[in-house]
């Protein structure tokens, strides 16, 4: 038996997997910029999971940032309460055996690869399109990571091919203009329809507008397409992954899965012809809000293996 631990910001999941089936499953507040209480609801819920499926388990961990593969702290994490911390020390101090740490995204990579919707494939690129943007690589089996911890994490280069309304860009929180997130996010999905026609709206309302026939908000949905074409296309060009699996609230736009691999065929290296070209899938999250914390229990998958 493995669990997964997925510590967000406002609340904190776990699961108890067994063999990739879901045994015991928690949810809790997360105690608000508080990091010893962080850990002691993180192990409680441990505790907890055992006691409903009866085993003890091998742990691991998403969190909404990065352990610093130099210091050991977490860093890039918006719970600022965990930044600088030894997490992975602390965690395995209390619990008493090892701890695997990863970024939420990769842990949503991680999942998907391994029975979502990534499954079977070599190479998947996963994306968190929700809040904000995030990303992992998993390569047969295992999420890289590097000597910065930010393997996939794309959202914060420039936009590719900017157009001249595009360039420079909305400021994003990093300190750079026209980031890949300040366009793909759902906030930067608002905003984007707000400068167009002076009028606030949800993304939700925004897609459903144009469903409707709304032509402002068809048109900021077909911005919103071509600069994840383009996005996504550079991805492709540098990975060429099998599969970009897309999760987080912006991934139940039902229309990009046939129109954004339309759009991103010019923009991929060698492929003048066509969609038909490029062999990459573009494909939703299979297991949803779940992946996150799915991902977290098979950090441990080649232990079990
Ligand atoms: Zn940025």
């Amino acid at each position: 038996m493995v669990i997964g631990i997925d510590l967000g910001g406002t609340k904190i999941e776990g699961i108890a997997l067994d063999g990739g089936v879901e045994i015991a499953r928690l949810r809790v507040s997360t105690p608000r910029g508080d990091y010893d209480a962080t850990l002691g609801a993180v192990v409680r819920l441990v505790r907890t999971l055992e006691e409903r499926a009866g085993a003890g388990g091998a742990v691991g961990v998403g969190i909404p940032g990065t352990v610093s593969p130099g210091t050991g702290l977490v860093k890039n994490a918006n719970s600022v309460c965990l930044i600088g911390r030894p997490l992975k020390a602390d965690l395995e101090r209390l619990l008493d055996r090892p701890v695997r740490i990863a970024n939420d995204a990769n842990c949503f990579a991680v999942s998907e690869a391994a029975d979502g919707a990534g499954a079977g494939a070599a190479v998947v690129f996963g994306v968190i399109v929700g809040t904000g943007t995030g990303a992992g690589i998993v390569v047969r089996g295992e999420v890289l990571t590097g000597p910065n911890g930010i393997a996939g994490e794309w959202g914060h280069n420039p936009l590719p091919s900017p157009t001249d309304e595009e360039r420079p860009g909305p400021r994003c929180y990093c300190g750079r203009f026209g980031c890949i997130e300040t366009f793909l996010s759902g906030p930067g999905m608002q905003a984007d329809y707000e400068r167009a026609t002076g009028r606030r709206a949800t993304a939700v309302e925004i897609v459903s507008a144009a469903s409707a026939g709304d032509r402002e908000a068809a048109a900021t949905l077909e911005r919103y397409e071509s600069r994840m074409a383009r996005a996504l296309a550079a991805i492709i060009n540098v990975l060429d992954p099998d599969v970009i699996v897309l999760g987080g609230g912006m991934s139940n736009i039902e229309r990009l899965y046939a129109n954004v691999p339309a759009l991103w065929a010019p923009h991929v290296f060698a492929s003048s012809a066509g969609s038909e070209f490029v062999r990459t899938r573009l494909a939703r999250a299979r297991h949803g809000d779940a992946s996150g914390v799915r991902g977290a229990a098979w950090l441990w998958v080649d232990a079990v293996r």
